[in-house]
């Protein structure tokens, strides 16, 4: 049997997602054929909007509806410390916690050779040039990569890329406590606390 084409055009756009087979592609698709046409409007305009309507903020890479973002926007936070994650949704994780006042630097990535991912592809360079033209006004950098294999690589980058322009300036690396080999996003709020209250120079 053939399948028409609108339904193979969408198992297809499903399989491109992460952690997403063609089993489960197929099983999303015919359940939203049974979905009343308003809904799918609905799920149609959010995907429409997704990109359209958010921006990445300027400062921290962080993505908002405005830029600056909310965070950066804050006259609130403690600007003189940067904490550094992989993902926007290693933001959310850490702010669901609640302790941290600082502001965030967000990479969009990690370095990944096999991938051929390098530090020009994600947003070290503007790490560094953020951290470097206010370098005087900056207390602490934190290293809030995930624990995993390219999260360690990216932090130990970051460390040398960093005290190779300023001696003295003070790095920490959070982790205590979080499961190696795991992404930040996965763990609890308690745990999450407890790695940046427990973080140790770098
Ligand atoms: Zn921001």
């Amino acid at each position: 049997m053939v399948i028409p084409k609108a339904i193979q055009n969408l198992i297809e756009s499903f399989e491109r997602l992460p952690g997403v087979g063609p089993k489960t592609a197929q099983r999303l698709t015919f359940y939203l054929l049974h979905v009343p046409q308003e809904e799918l409007n609905k799920f149609a305009s959010s995907l429409q909007n997704l990109k359209e309507s958010t921006v990445i903020c300027s400062n921290c890479f962080m993505v908002d509806d405005k830029d600056p973002c909310g965070i950066c926007a804050d006259s609130q936070r403690d600007t003189s410390i940067i904490c550094v994650v992989e993902q926007p949704l290693d933001v959310l994780a850490l702010e669901k916690g609640k302790g941290y006042k600082g502001l965030y630097h967000v990479l969009h990535g990690k370095i990944d050779p096999l991938e051929n991912i390098g530090p020009e592809e994600i947003y070290i360079p503007q790490l560094i040039s953020r951290i470097i033209n206010q370098k005087s006004k900056i207390r602490e950098i934190i290293l809030a990569t995930n624990p995993t294999m390219e999260g360690e690589a990216t932090a130990m980058y970051l460390r040398k890329e960093l005290k190779n322009r300023d001696p003295k300036l003070k790095i920490t690396r959070i982790g205590r406590g979080l499961p190696v080999g795991a992404d930040l996003e996965y763990a609890d709020d308690i745990t999450l606390q407890r790695a940046m209250d427990g973080r140790s120079d770098y």
